[in-house]
């Protein structure tokens, strides 16, 4: 998912439509935006990409100085309307809103908790999980805000509206990404920087692991609600979520593919004639790995820009036409060629499997897939990818096979070692590579296997 905040500025809802609009990749099934006039709050919300929830109408009707704004992927909780986001409050104390970028992992024992003392869930999501347990807390909202904190093991970036006041937060574990800047006298928060650029915001700092910003009409306050905090920001960000233009904690989206690409690079010695990239996610690491091995960089798959990221779209049948809809190879280019076609990632193999079918029947004489990331073999709990082993073709074939599988001449992956190097931030999680979790995992415990 992607959230996005503004406070203070003239015209809240249309420059939460831009930013929300550069976020749009990071989920493609919802889309809301809820305003603030310092008094009221509005909400709209609907299914669909945020071009087909909003017009100019909907959103010249949503006045106010403060907005926050969510585009959805559901991993936790189906696509029913209850889990769209933002998600509303109607409490006594105050009317407050939030979006929710991952996954709680023990929202089902917190839910069950809940439930036991009286809470009512509207949706299946564990978004909710955050808003019930600001209810429950004591002190001020900030003092509750951190209570609940306290409670949510995971994955979370969250901004919470009140009529007010605007808080930013991030899980203790530093999973998802979250960022603060600038905008006119106000401020904006994003899951990624690539929205600041689109609607003239100015970087300020990313929201730290374990943190709570609270922006209010006195300014820009931080609060830590533990000191128990790790930075294993998610390595699926940089390898295939965020846009290249976004900058995570400090390190460039495209940057750090194209390191990627370059060290795949140095460890191979396959003979080939050109190298190519499968649009968009791996066109940066692509480049990187011609540039490396001198092999003539070319562009030998083309992408209809109409149509979503296969992977978004919920059920498998869907996917499959999205991948036929959505790319066609080059003869003119591929045909009599060995080719290297580099890609991000292989999760499910259709992506990988279909890609090569479609250069070899436009005349490529030798496929070798080289992946930028290491095996993905063990199931995300994080809320970016997927969460069982039946799903991820690395867990049930190792490369020999998977080569086979997907009919390439040879295939590679980089190893968890050359992924850090590429990334070189404090700390990753690449838990989906490694099957080793940075946090206790609750009910999805019994998911893992032993390897
Ligand atoms: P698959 O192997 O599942 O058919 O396709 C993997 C490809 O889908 C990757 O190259 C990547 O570009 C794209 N993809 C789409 N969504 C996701 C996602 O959430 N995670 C990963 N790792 N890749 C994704
Ligand atoms: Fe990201 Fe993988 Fe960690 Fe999930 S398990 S948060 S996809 S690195
Ligand atoms: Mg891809």
């Amino acid at each position: 998912c992607g959230v996005f905040g503004v406070y203070h500025v003239s015209s809240a809802a249309s420059l939460s439509y831009f930013g929300l609009h550069a976020l749009q990749h990071r989920g493609q099934e919802a889309a809301g935006i809820a305003t603030s006039d310092g008094q009221n709050i509005k909400c709209i919300k609907g299914k669909g990409l945020i071009t087909e929830v909003f017009n100019t109408e909907t959103i010249n009707k949503m006045d106010g100085i403060h907005a926050i704004g969510h585009v959805r992927y559901s991993t936790d909780g189906g696509n029913e309307i209850e889990n769209v986001q933002p998600i509303m409050v109607r409490a006594h104390t105050g009317h407050f809103g939030a979006v929710h970028n991952g996954q709680i992992v023990n929202a089902s024992e917190l839910k069950e908790e809940l439930e036991n003392l009286g809470s009512i869930f509207q949706g299946s999501s564990d978004s909710e999980i955050m808003l019930h347990l600001i209810q429950r807390e004591a002190g001020t909202f900030v003092e509750k805000i951190m209570g609940a904190c306290r409670k949510m093991e995971g994955a979370y970036a969250f901004i919470i509206m009140t009529k007010d006041c605007m808080y930013a937060v991030r899980d203790k574990n530093g999973l998802r990404p979250l960022s603060l800047a600038f905008l006119e006298d106000g401020y904006c928060i994003s899951s990624e920087t690539c929205a600041f650029d689109i609607v003239g915001a100015k970087f300020i700092r990313d929201i730290e692991p374990g943190e709570v910003v609270r922006i209010a009409s006195d300014g820009v306050k931080s609060f830590h609600y533990t000191d128990q905090v790790q930075h294993k920001m998610c390595a699926m960000e940089y390898i295939y979520f965020a846009r290249p233009d976004s900058s995570i904690e400090g390190i460039n989206v495209h940057t750090s593919r194209r390191h990627a690409g370059m060290l795949l690079a140095k460890s191979d010695d396959v003979e080939a004639d050109i190298v190519i990239g499968v649009p968009d996610s791996s066109l940066s690491a692509a480049i990187g790995y011609s540039e490396a091995s001198g092999l003539p960089y070319e562009i030998g798959l083309i992408k209809n820009r109409y149509v979503g990221r296969t992977f978004i779209q919920p059920t498998q049948k869907q996917r499959e036409r999205g991948v036929r809809m959505k790319l066609s190879a080059i003869s003119s280019i591929v045909s009599g060629k060995r080719v290297v076609m580099v890609d991000d990632s292989i999760v499910r193999g259709t992506t990988s499997r279909r890609i090569v079918k479609l250069l070899k029947d436009a005349g490529a004489t030798e496929v070798h897939v080289r992946i930028a990331s290491a095996p993905f073999s063990s199931p995300c709990f994080y809320g970016v990818d997927t969460s069982t082993y039946e799903e991820l073709i690395s867990a049930r074939m190792d490369v020999d096979e998977l080569c086979t599988y997907i009919n390439a001449d040879t295939l590679k992956f980089m190893t968890i070692e050359q992924m850090r190097e590429a990334i070189p931030t404090q700390d990753l999680c690449v838990s989906c590579f490694s099957g080793q979790y940075p946090t206790a995992l609750f009910s999805f415990q019994k998911v893992i296997k032993q390897k």
